[in-house]
């Protein structure tokens, strides 16, 4: 699943993998649960987190790679923030070797979009799930999932969400030119509802897979 900060992709992720049962698997959810439990590679990845930068293809590669040979991924998941970088992607491509073809999805929304959505996101502090904000103050909201402390991602401010965007451009959306001429690459208007988005990605990644990818 590709797509800028705040296309959408871990809400969709989400919903496709609990729809296909299927893991999702997250590096950014990965990497936040690292820095939470302050193994060697959160302590490492924190500071560049909070800068918007990326982590290094090495660590993310492996981190991908030992999650991907996981039994719970033999038969299929949904990727979401990886990779985002062209070596990362021919490394995925390297892992991928003697599997089902990879289905990439690029989930499109314009820039303003993207700044209103991540200035006024909030994510659970226990959970991780992400929700717009009701109209209360972020304080006084709890989570629909778990009844957690909804707040506000620590790179979700101004400043880094500015940084972010700026990385996004240098450094990921060159892989929508490694991936446009596959066969199962397909882009999708990520401005819509969140209900809609998520229908026209699953008739996305089914006429995909029903055009022979995954057999
Ligand atoms: P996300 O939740 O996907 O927005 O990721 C949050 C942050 O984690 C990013 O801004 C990066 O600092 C880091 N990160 C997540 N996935 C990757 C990746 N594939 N490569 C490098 N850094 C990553």
């Amino acid at each position: 699943m590709l797509g800028a900060p705040g296309a959408g992709k871990g809400t969709q992720a989400e919903r496709l993998a609990r729809a296909r049962r299927i893991p999702k698997i997250s590096t950014g959810d990965i990497l936040r649960e690292a820095v939470h439990t302050g193994t060697e590679i959160g302590l490492r990845a924190r500071a560049i987190m909070d800068r918007g930068e990326l982590v290094s293809d090495d660590v993310m590669i492996g981190i991908v790679r030992e999650r991907l040979d996981r039994p719970d991924a033999a038969a299929g998941f949904v990727l979401d923030g990886f990779p985002r970088t062209v070596t990362q992607a021919e490394a995925l491509d390297g892992i991928m070797r003697g599997r089902a073809p990879l289905v990439i999805i690029d989930i499109d929304v314009p820039e303003e979009e993207l700044i209103r959505r991540l200035g006024s996101r909030l994510v659970c502090a226990s959970c991780g799930a992400n929700a717009a904000p009701p109209t209360a103050a972020a304080a006084s909201v709890l989570c629909a999932t778990c009844g957690g402390q909804m707040i506000q991602r620590s790179d979700d401010n101004d400043a880094t969400v500015r940084d972010r965007l700026a990385v996004y451009r240098a450094k990921t959306m060159p892989l929508l030119d490694y991936y446009k001429t596959r066969p199962t690459f397909r882009l999708i208007n990520g401005a819509a509802t969140p209900d809609g988005v998520a229908e026209d990605l699953a008739r996305t990644v089914d006429s995909v897979l029903g055009a022979g990818a995954g057999r």
